[in-house]
């Protein structure tokens, strides 16, 4: 047992839990909840969130030592411990040609913790979307700690991203398929028009508003038949020293010494473009391709979620408010004013007229509606009206004393998008949200919170933020 300050990736959560244990099997989950059965408690896997979903003033359990991995005979699903790394569950099914069906951008997050917060990619549904079956340690009736095998029914909705509120997750059955590989090519855009044509052919793509010059990149992704590619290792070498470390040098450079919204503008018009291979296409392992050294510096990320028939307009607003934050005339000024008119804002935008210049290319990325209950693609009760979400991220590398700009402007787009648009916000990323934000953007809070009863009514497993927004 140890006892000190925690803090999260981002640096801008940090909190003291009064008792603190590192777990290495599902009977000291058990043990740990039987001795505190009055406390409250919070589990944590690699602390990478950004929100204060993680937090707890009262018993925490770190999980990175609950990590096997056990593959099914058949190879159709893998039990893992629920601290095992994404990236060490990964490498041990590509030993068995297998992997996952969704990946994240990076893959550092404990598994537990990332289908926690709906955790996803590009092209397909979430992280969470993959689970079959979850065993979660919480209280029976009597108060006594045992172990639940969730594997159906609202129950498993709910417990495939459940924000921790259902208990202690200790071990996820999650689906798996063969390996594959994935073909990619980066090209540029005029419209995000275009670059949302290209998912047609490319299903797995991403792609990102370039600030400044409002050009959009694409990083067009297939699945493909083909072997892993002959200069697939050069691809590799160029993607980590031009974009996983150049890039982020410079951006952080930027945003943290030179300060100046001239020179953040001219990175982005005058030299990025250049330094972007177009048109070469290169075929490599899924896992290497879909993932990106992004935790080397250290930053903080809202990221927002829309409906894809609302994603055009919505991109329209969002340029407004990064020009008007970085001090620089509106391009949709009609569209933006009426659209503010309609939900009572209007007038609160110009009051941030040059706080916050933008310093990050905005990444998009489509996620699929997932079979869960509270994620931010969570399926709608009529599953059939359903559209895809674009996830819309805005990233800062701002020292974490200087983010009083980015935390005004992530909080009016949080509000704003939520109101014009209906968009959601990341649980396990910067959200600002509250209860009736939250209570009107899921319509499926209510059966989460009958699931929610049936395993923790004396809501020893929730925190101090959740309590407010959910
Ligand atoms: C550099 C970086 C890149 C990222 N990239 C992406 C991305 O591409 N896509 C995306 O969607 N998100 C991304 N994220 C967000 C990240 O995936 C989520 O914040 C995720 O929740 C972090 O997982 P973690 O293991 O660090 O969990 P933690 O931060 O430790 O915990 C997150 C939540 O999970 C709960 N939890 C953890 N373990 C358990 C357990 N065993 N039982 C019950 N509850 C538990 C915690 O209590 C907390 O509520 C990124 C974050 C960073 C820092």
């Amino acid at each position: 047992m140890a006892k000190n300050t925690i803090e999260n990736f981002g640096r801008n959560v940090s909190f003291s839990p009064s008792l603190r244990y590192q777990v290495q099997a599902e009977s000291e989950v058990l043990a740990v909840l039987g001795s505190h059965r009055d406390m409250r408690f919070r589990a944590v896997g690699s602390l990478h969130a950004w929100s204060r979903v993680a937090e707890t003033k009262a018993v925490l359990i770190e999980m990175q030592g609950l990590n096997f991995v056990e593959v099914a005979d058949d190879g159709q699903s893998v039990w893992v411990g629920a601290g095992c790394k994404v990236k060490r569950l990964l490498q041990k099914l590509s030993r068995v040609g297998l992997t996952l069906p969704s990946v994240g951008l990076i893959d550092e997050q404990s598994v537990a913790g990332a289908t926690a917060t709906g955790t996803h990619g590009s092209g397909s549904a979430s992280l969470s979307s993959c689970i079959k079956a979850v065993r979660i340690a919480h209280f029976d009736a009597s108060g006594n700690p045992v172990l639940a095998a969730i594997d159906s029914g609202d129950r498993l909705l709910a417990a495939r991203c459940s924000l921790g509120l259902l208990g202690i997750v200790v071990a996820i059955e999650f689906h798996c398929r063969g390996k594959y590989n994935i073909e990619e090519h980066a090209l540029a855009h005029r419209t995000l028009a275009s670059a949302i044509a290209m998912e047609a052919d490319c299903p797995r793509s991403q792609f990102y508003l370039m600030p400044w010059s409002w050009t959009y990149f694409g990083h067009h992704r297939s699945e493909s038949g083909e072997p892993r590619g002959a200069f697939a290792t050069l691809y590799r070498v160029y993607c980590f020293l031009v974009i996983d470390v150049g890039l982020h040098v410079a951006v952080t450079f930027l945003a943290r010494v030179l300060k100046s919204a001239w020179a953040i503008r001219f990175f982005f018009r005058r030299v990025l473009p250049f330094t972007i291979l177009r048109r070469w296409k290169v075929v490599d392992d899924s896992h290497a391709m879909l993932v990106m050294e992004h935790e080397l510096f250290r930053h903080i990320e809202i990221e927002v979620f829309v409906p894809r028939s609302k994603v055009q307009a919505a991109t329209d607003f969002l340029v407004d408010v990064v020009c008007v934050f970085g001090g620089r005339p509106r391009q949709n000024a009609a569209t933006t004013d009426a659209l503010l008119d309609s939900v009572s804002l209007s007038g609160t935008l110009e009051q941030h007229a040059g706080s916050y210049v933008h310093h990050y290319p905005i990444c998009y990325r489509r996620v699929l509606p997932d079979p869960t209950l509270i994620s931010m693609t969570s399926v709608s009760q009529h599953a059939d009206d359903d559209e895809d979400w674009y996830a819309i991220s805005f990233i800062s590398y701002q020292r974490p004393g200087d983010r009083e700009g980015f935390c005004a402007f992530a909080g009016f787009v949080a509000a704003a998008v939520a109101k014009c648009f209906g968009g959601r916000c990341h649980w396990g990323k910067y959200n600002p949200l509250d209860a009736q934000q939250n209570a009107e953007l899921y319509p499926q809070l209510e059966r989460f919170q009958k699931v929610r009863n049936q395993f923790d009514p004396e809501r020893q497993f929730s925190n101090d933020w959740l309590d407010e927004v959910i």
